[in-house]
């Protein structure tokens, strides 16, 4: 009997809800240990990071998002000098905050969120600390963080893991997003999307260490070769790897 036009859609529709997402690997998946290996060629050794307290490292990621790293860490610098404690940074009127961050992007809205974020950090706990924070487990701090204002995935992946809790998470920012969907390794999503993604593919051998280093290594090529308007394909040395490398690249062969 035939089958109607509305049975094969049912039919696909079906077959595509029991389908996995991505294909099992037999396999170990080992992408991103070569592009590792590959960037380390490139860019050399990264200078190791000497962590910061989780409350420090809070204060720089809520104030990083769309800014320079140079501008952030001025930003950060100029906050110890001037308010001497992070208390008298938390107790200090909103104007004079936003006067303290006005380098970094919208200085007004952060103002408002560092303030009272401050507050609530010394209302849980009875004082201005994040240290408590190395007693949980990775997924119940990072829950927790991102109940603050302004607070994202990437903010709370920054604090478990560049700070002295020094736990297993990828901090994806705006050039891990784009660097890692030209390289075909996830679809287009959002950060917590895409993290939970790649970490399913990171080799098990990776500490956070090694984590903190893999992100510096995208960043770094986000910020030099594989920007947003100009990709520099010819000079890259994921091009071999690189789906999109691949496409921009083709079409120089006939000029
Ligand atoms: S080959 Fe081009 S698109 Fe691919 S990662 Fe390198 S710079 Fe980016």
């Amino acid at each position: 009997m035939p089958i109607s036009p509305e049975t094969r859609n049912l039919k696909r529709i079906t077959d595509a809800m029991t389908e996995p997402l991505f294909q099992h690997h037999a396999e170990p998946d080992d992408r991103l240990a070569n592009i590792h290996q590959l960037l380390l060629q490139h860019f050399g050794e990264q200078k190791p990071r000497d962590p910061w307290d989780p409350l420090s490292q809070f204060i720089y990621s809520l104030l990083s998002s769309r800014t320079k790293t140079e501008t952030t860490y001025a930003v950060v610098r100029h906050l110890r000098e001037r308010f001497g404690t992070w208390e008298n940074l938390r107790d200090a009127s909103l104007a004079e905050i936003e006067n303290g961050i006005r380098d970094v992007t919208f200085p007004e809205q952060k103002a408002v969120q560092l303030k009272a974020s401050l507050e609530a950090i010394t209302e849980r706990y009875g004082s201005l600390t994040l240290d408590w924070l190395a007693r949980y487990r990775t997924e119940k701090i990072r829950s927790w963080l991102e109940q603050f204002p302004g607070v994202g995935p990437k903010t709370s992946a920054a604090v478990v893991n560049f700070s002295t809790l020094r736990r297993r998470a990828l901090c994806i920012d705006s050039h891990h997003l784009r660097v890692t969907q030209r390289l075909g390794l996830t679809p287009r999503a959002d950060a917590a999307t895409t993290e939970e993604r790649l970490m399913r593919i990171v080799p098990e051998a990776w500490d956070a260490a090694m984590l903190d280093e893999h992100h510096q290594l995208i960043k770094k090529l986000g910020q030099t070769l594989c920007t947003f308007a100009d990709p520099k394909c010819r000079q890259c040395p994921l091009l071999k790897l690189c789906p999109y490398g691949k496409r921009q690249t083709s079409g120089e062969e006939g000029r």
